[in-house]
């Protein structure tokens, strides 16, 4: 299944993963959101790994 987390505006990046479950592309979407935050917002206050993920959660949506 694809799921994809779109970036908050004005950055509006869209992060896309292919996982079998909720739990799985969550935990992708985390690794994947470090790498963008790191390359995107390098200047956004650090995020721990549990707001990242709290933030996909909320943000999660299934297919493109
Ligand atoms: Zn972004």
């Amino acid at each position: 299944m694809k799921y994809s987390f779109t970036c908050p505006a004005p950055c509006n990046a869209k992060l896309k993963v292919d996982a079998n479950s909720d739990d799985e592309a969550i935990r992708k979407l985390v690794v994947a959101g470090m790498a963008h935050a790191a390359e995107a917002h390098p200047d956004m206050d650090d995020i721990s790994d549990a707001e990242m993920r709290k933030m996909m959660k909320a943000g999660l949506e299934i297919g493109s």
